[in-house]
């Protein structure tokens, strides 16, 4: 193989970095137009108590259709939306979505249910967030405390005061918040005390370390931190039996994960509800 000049290398990256950007806009044009024409669902992850083995609720998660039957991964989708500003509209679409969702389910006659979103933080910069929140709560008439905000280590590294002040106007008002994928950002500990937080959510990759030697212990460390700032916390990423009971015999309150059931829309979600068995 001939070896390259610098320059021509130059050529071939400067070409390369301009096909992925024109990539990225067609994306974010498509993701755009697809939102516009009502095309993202929201599915659902049931979420489960370990002390009595009931569906205490579940989280929301964003599906884009890719039009041939399968679906965009949000991991490709969410930095594009969060990076343009679109995320804005549909984080709001999603509170809005989850908010009547909580009271269609009511409606069907099931024990009250919690839905938490996740939330990024251009939301929290928009100077509407928390009035839209409340708005939409008020909109379904449903139960403040049935809604949990997701946020994630990064989201309150970013901006700690505009997100500390958000979350606790919306916390007066009674809407929970969770912190998520915790322990694998780089957040500074002192904010589990300075955040209003219900919640904490062990992320899986603590989850899937179980089988390694030491593999438990930062999974068991996030659970009694959790425990004795008076938090309830939820394991993320459960696929095994063997996880589900590692995380029970932790004190861990919660589960969520494949092994329970995978997001699913709406009418599959019913169906799941009403066949558990706890
Ligand atoms: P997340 O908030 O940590 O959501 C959990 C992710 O783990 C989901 O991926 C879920 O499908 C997956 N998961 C759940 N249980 C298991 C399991 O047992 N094994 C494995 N391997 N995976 C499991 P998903 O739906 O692809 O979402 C990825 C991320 O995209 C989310 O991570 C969240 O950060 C983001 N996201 C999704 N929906 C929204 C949204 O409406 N708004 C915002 N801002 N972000 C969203
Ligand atoms: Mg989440
Ligand atoms: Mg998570
Ligand atoms: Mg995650």
């Amino acid at each position: 193989r001939a070896k390259k000049s610098l320059a021509q290398n130059y050529e071939y990256y400067h070409a390369e970095l301009e096909d992925q950007m024109a990539e990225r806009l067609a994306l974010l044009r498509r993701l755009r137009q697809d939102f516009s024409q009502d095309k993202l669902a929201l599915w659902y992850q049931p979420q489960i108590s370990l002390s009595d083995n009931k569906v205490i609720g579940m989280e929301a998660l964003l599906r884009w259709p890719d039009g041939q039957g399968g679906y965009i991964s949000p991991a490709v989708f969410i930095p594009l939306a969060e990076y343009s500003g679109l995320i804005v509209e549909i984080g709001d679409w999603v509170i809005r979505q989850a908010c009547q969702q909580i009271r269609y389910l009511a409606e069907q006659g099931l024990e009250p249910l919690r839905i938490a979103v996740n939330v990024s933080m251009p939301q929290f910069r928009s100077p509407y967030f928390v009035k839209s929140v409340i708005e939409a709560v008020q909109a379904s008439q449903i139960d403040p405390q049935l809604l949990e905000l997701e946020i994630t280590e990064s989201v309150v590294m970013d901006e700690p005061k505009i997100v500390i002040e958000a979350l606790n106007q919306l916390k007066t008002y009674g809407i929970k918040v969770a912190i998520d994928d915790f322990g694998i950002g780089f957040s500074s500990l002192s904010y589990l005390q300075q955040l209003p937080l219900d919640r904490i959510k062990v992320d899986r990759a603590f989850v899937r370390d179980f089988a390694k030697p030491n593999g438990a212990v930062i999974a068991e460390t996030i659970v009694s931190l959790g425990k004795r700032l008076g938090l309830s916390t939820i394991a993320e990423g459960i696929e095994t039996p063997e996880q589900a009971a590692a995380v029970k015999a932790m004190g861990c309150d919660e589960v969520q994960g494949f092994m329970y059931a995978k997001p699913m829309p709406t009418p599959d979600l019913l169906a799941f509800i009403r066949n558990w068995q706890p």
